[in-house]
């Protein structure tokens, strides 16, 4: 716990009234900050090691058993109270370190289905079976292995540093996040019976912006994405005859080649908004007309009010399409959520964001919104938990094309990532924690 005259000098106020923790979260003070990540982050030659062993042997969506169990015995080691198999693979790790705010923060365990075609050392050239039961290569393409080795480094500055601080840590390993199931499962296997709710949620995750960097901002910085599946049935078929039914198949094509153009008129020229056809199947091998044709929309948007008209105007289009072609029964129409959207509360993320201009200078730069998507906001959802959620940095150079997120050539640079990703988590951490 800080002294009165602690508080003071961490935060250079002269008052004489006490601040409260809501102020002190809201103005910390750079140098004192600065002075305990210089003191107290650890030995990071531990955490590249982890992070070229965790490359080498990535995990696809749902499979990551062996990344939960090295991520677990990390956080065993630091004498944090660790649970794990939350919904699925998932591990939780909390640190009580007296009275405070409850910081959560969050790294992904799962790799991807891709076959890694860097010239790397530590280059994986695994292959496993996913839970559908085909076998795949596996890479760590979207960096949840640098996000992960990063998050291990933070938890082992601020467990160094509890003398410095007080409140509460929640470390989240979460499974399943390129799927974006992981963590819904988490939360529905009982995450916050093991773990407390948490005042805040910080997210961070690697790009290919120049490595020491950082980007934040207020507001939407990832799209939602819906699924829409839809189902159009032909037919019918008097004295089975082909030529008098209705097919399904021009039907369907007919109302997809039309969808974003409805969409993105009904929403508004200046609106984000994607609509895209991600599957198509039609008939039963064997008839002899098309009793059918399924396809499955993948639909982007960044604000909530455009994602109901964008949902509503592709139900109303497709039942539309489907009266006028006289189709025999009204087409099925399922939406499901895959990634809410990501919207960094303005207080929490500005004042990440003046910690971060404070430590980072030069090299704290403002978040571009991009069409990646996130469940992480769903951890805090139910209890609306507000949050911040900035990229950091892995490439060595930004000049010529450099390999994005899910490209079998993504390959971020260790360092200075490795130690940008472990400061950037434990400042944002800190300014809300009692120094
Ligand atoms: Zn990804
Ligand atoms: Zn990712």
């Amino acid at each position: 716990m800080l002294t009165q005259i602690g508080i003071a000098a961490a935060f250079g106020d002269n008052s004489e009234e006490p601040l409260t923790v809501d102020q002190l979260s809201h103005r910390p003070n750079v140098d004192v900050l600065r002075s305990i990540v210089d003191k107290y982050r650890p030995d990071l030659a531990v955490y590249e090691g982890f992070y070229r062993q965790v490359h080498q042997d990535p995990e696809v969506s749902g499979m990551e058993l062996n990344t939960a169990a090295v991520v677990a015995r990390h956080l065993r080691k630091l004498e944090f109270e660790v649970h794990t198999g939350i919904g699925g693979h998932g591990v939780a790790a909390v640190f009580h370190n007296g009275q405070g705010k409850t910081i959560l923060m969050r790294a992904e365990l799962d790799a991807l289905p891709i076959l890694e075609e860097t010239d790397l050392p530590y280059k994986s050239t695994k292959r496993m079976v996913d839970r559908y039961g085909n076998e795949r290569p596996v890479m760590h393409a979207c960096g949840h292995d640098m996000n992960m080795a990063s998050l291990l480094g933070t938890s082992a500055l601020l467990k160094a540093a509890a003398r410095k601080w007080s409140g509460t840590l929640v470390i989240i390993f979460q499974p399943d996040e390129e799927e974006t199931g992981g963590a819904q499962a988490m939360v529905d296997d009982g995450l916050y019976t093991k773990v407390p709710v948490p005042d805040i949620m910080l997210g961070q995750h690697v790009v290919p912006s120049k490595s020491g960097t950082v980007a934040i901002r207020s507001g939407p910085v990832l799209v939602a994405a819906d699924s829409a599946n839809v189902k159009i049935t032909g037919g019918p078929c008097p004295g089975v005859n082909p030529q008098q039914c209705v097919d399904p198949i021009p039907v369907a094509i007919k109302i997809i080649s039309q969808l974003e153009y409805k969409v993105r008129k009904n929403v508004g020229p200046h609106e984000d908004v994607t609509v895209a056809c991600w599957g198509f199947h039609a008939g039963i091998p064997g008839n002899d007309y098309i009793a059918y044709a399924e396809f499955s929309l993948d639909i982007k948007t960044a604000k909530h009010t455009v994602r109901e008209k964008a949902r509503q105007t592709i139900k109303r289009s497709i039942i539309d399409g489907c009266t006028a072609a006289k189709t025999p029964r009204e087409p099925v129409v399922n939406f499901t959520v895959r990634a809410p959207l990501t919207t960094n509360d303005p207080s929490v993320s500005e004042a990440v964001g003046r910690v971060f201009a404070g430590y980072f200078e030069a090299n704290a730069v403002e978040m571009r919104f991009t069409r990646a998507c996130e469940d992480f906001s769903t951890l805090g959802k139910k209890h609306s938990v507000p949050y911040a959620y900035w990229n950091f940095g892995g490439s060595q150079t930004t000049e010529g094309p450099v390999p994005t997120n899910h490209s079998p050539f993504f390959a971020p640079a260790i360092q200075p990532t490795l130690q940008t990703g472990t400061d950037a988590m434990a400042l944002a951490a800190l300014s809300f924690l009692v120094i």
